[in-house]
């Protein structure tokens, strides 16, 4: 029994390396295609368990939410054309950082830069 729950979530979370950032349903419908089937609501008490652990985290990107395994700080950048979602590290944006704005304290940012990407700069 313990086995097979580790086993399942090492089949979500390593899903979700393979696929960078994903929505929920769009990780379903991968271990689906990819594994055996295993039911939406394991998928779903795998994710929560993992985020509890830290080791994947929840972002808000527009109107999705995303998966995606913990990694080094970034930013993202959202293609507006097909929607892939870019890992941006600090040091390709130089940003300023903040350690205070308007007297609120900074301990983080969730920033996401949008646009079009190379691939479908390329395309078009
Ligand atoms: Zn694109
Ligand atoms: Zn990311």
């Amino acid at each position: 029994m313990i086995r097979r729950n580790t086993n399942q979530s090492q089949i979500v979370y390593k899903s979700i390396e393979f696929m960078g950032h994903t929505t929920s349903e769009r990780l379903i419908e991968y271990i689906n295609s990819n594994y055996e089937n295993i039911s939406l609501a394991t998928i779903y008490r795998n994710l929560s368990k993992l985020l509890e652990e830290g080791q994947i985290k929840k972002l808000r990107l527009g109107q999705e939410e995303i998966y995606e395994t913990v990694k080094e700080k970034h930013y993202h950048f959202k293609c507006a054309k097909c929607g892939m979602i870019y890992d941006i590290s600090p040091s390709m944006v130089n940003l300023p950082s903040f350690e205070e704005i308007d007297g609120n304290e900074v301990t983080g940012t969730d920033l996401m830069f949008v646009g079009i990407c190379k691939k479908c700069k390329k395309i078009s």
